[in-house]
């Protein structure tokens, strides 16, 4: 297929590949005239859990509410302080915020553009409650170092796995922390058509607080024990997520084929640093450094020759303006904003594509 641009990402294929199980599964949903929560989210949450190796999954609205609801569920909230990475999506620490907590941020790594474990303990204080490590582009975290912490200090540890479905590092992530927090947001490694979002763990209290706390805090209607949400999985989307999840963890290996094309694809270009192949990873996003400092330019000359990027994530999240004022600089965050550059990656991108994004960004550089 040849685009006259290159998109960032291209959903359309994967559609056209299960179109008739799509069809299917949704004019069942459509037929039954059951919308929320019922038969299909109890199948997906019960498929979901036994892939991931995990007890207990309770689908929600987003992977934002999951990060919320899932750290309400284990008990954290006015006051309390939570660790986690500067340099993620702002839906991390907002989940933090919005519960009543505070973000406590620790600087990460350039190489993983993770948490950096050997800074998290500096940061622990009589509040700190949590670390919330993201497993960011779909990069597991060392989570041996960040367990190891946690129970030194009794610390709980809720995963924002939210770009990281079908992660593993010997197991899967979301499964090695108390509680792990995924979104299906449509262009996520296991999107929906829409929003949603699940919370696993395998404690048998949490799940049934955050199966209370998605609908209103009720287990029992109108008998409303604690503050809830209103956060629920539809039954469209997770009839569209039982139909891909059986996908998944090939669209995951085709991604991580991709990743390694491209490293092939652009090595030993000066001041261009590709991602570490490290296995386990599902590149959410393939992710570059320009290290020569003219990162925006060179994305404004990519953008000429018809080949999309994006920055992810151009300002730490203890630089937005709802933290302004409130944090000191981190760093590293501070240069991978100034750095990182994001190519088009989905399963089905071909090698033919990646060569041509490879020619325009050795011509640009
Ligand atoms: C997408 C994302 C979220 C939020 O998920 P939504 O489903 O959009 O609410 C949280 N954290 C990270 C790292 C994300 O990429």
């Amino acid at each position: 297929m040849t685009l006259d641009r290159i998109p960032i990402l291209d959903l359309r294929q994967q559609y056209q590949q299960i179109k008739s199980e799509l069809d299917q599964a949704i004019a069942s949903v459509l037929e039954s005239g059951q919308f929320i929560l019922g038969p299909e989210v109890q199948k997906f949450e019960a498929e979901v859990a036994e892939y991931l190796g995990i007890k207990y999954a309770v689908g929600v609205n987003s992977g934002t509410d999951a990060l919320m609801i899932g750290m309400r569920a284990l008990g954290i909230g006015v006051g309390d302080e939570v660790i986690t990475t500067p340099f993620s999506f702002v839906a991390t620490a907002e989940s933090i915020s919005n519960i009543g907590a505070k973000p406590v941020f620790v600087d990460v790594e350039a190489e993983t553009f993770n948490l950096n474990p050997q800074a998290i303990k500096a940061q622990i204080t009589p509040q700190t409650k949590a670390i919330m490590p993201v497993h960011l582009y779909g990069r597991p975290v060392a989570m041996d170092h960040i367990r190891a912490i946690a129970r030194e200090y009794h610390l709980q540890i809720i995963e924002d796995c939210a770009q990281s479905f079908g992660a593993r590092a010997g197991q899967y992530t979301g499964t090695f922390g108390d509680v792990g927090a995924f979104s299906f947001f449509p262009t996520k490694n296991l999107g929906a058509y829409g929003d949603g979002g699940l919370i696993v763990t395998n404690n048998p209290d949490v799940a049934e607080l955050a199966s209370m706390l998605r609908v209103h805090g009720s287990k029992y209607r109108y008998q409303n024990e604690i503050l809830g949400y209103n956060s629920r999985l539809d039954s469209l989307q997770a009839s569209i997520l039982r139909v891909k999840l059986p996908y998944v963890k090939h669209w995951n290996e085709q991604r991580y084929q991709v990743a390694k094309r491209y490293n092939q694809l652009l090595q030993n270009i000066p001041d261009l640093i590709t991602p570490e192949l490290c296995e386990g990873h599902v590149f959410h996003q393939y992710t570059i450094r320009i290290t020569n400092g003219k990162r925006d330019q060179f994305q404004k000359h990519l953008e000429a020759k018809g080949v999309s990027s994006m920055v992810y994530y151009p300002i730490p999240q203890n630089r937005l303006p709802i933290y302004a004022g409130q944090y000191p600089d981190y760093p590293v965050s501070d240069l991978l904003a100034t750095q990182v550059l994001s190519l088009p990656i989905w399963p089905e991108i071909t090698p033919e594509t990646q060569e041509i994004i490879a020619l325009a960004l050795k011509s640009c550089l």
